[in-house]
């Protein structure tokens, strides 16, 4: 699937243990990171200081789900599940966004 644009859920909802540039020690569920701009877009998407788990993220409709709201639900629940280490170990965020 193409990645949603104006989604960034799984900028916000999930987890990520990596050090990510301004969050050194990652980021808590629920915690938007800080390199999203006002229209949910990477700020530092395509540069090299943007975490390799990042980039190594597919979108994939069984987590991204049909809509933003979807994808909220199905992170938050994965969260939840404390799977979110599954998450980091594959990916953490989008392409486009
Ligand atoms: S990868 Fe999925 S959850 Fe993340 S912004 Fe794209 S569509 Fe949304
Ligand atoms: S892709 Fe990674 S660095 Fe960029 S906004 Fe999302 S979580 Fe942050």
């Amino acid at each position: 699937m193409e990645c949603r644009p104006g989604c960034a859920a799984c900028c916000i909802v999930i987890s990520i243990s990596s050090p990510i540039p301004g969050m050194p020690n990652g980021k808590p569920a629920g915690v938007r990171c800080v390199n999203l701009d006002d229209d949910l877009r990477c700020k530092i998407f395509g540069r090299p200081e943007r975490p390799r788990i990042c980039g190594a993220f597919q979108p994939d409709p069984l987590i991204c789900g049909q809509s933003r709201a979807e994808a909220v639900k199905i992170m938050a629940e994965l969260e939840e599940m404390d799977v979110a280490p599954f998450l980091d170990e594959k990916q953490c965020a989008n392409g486009t966004n």
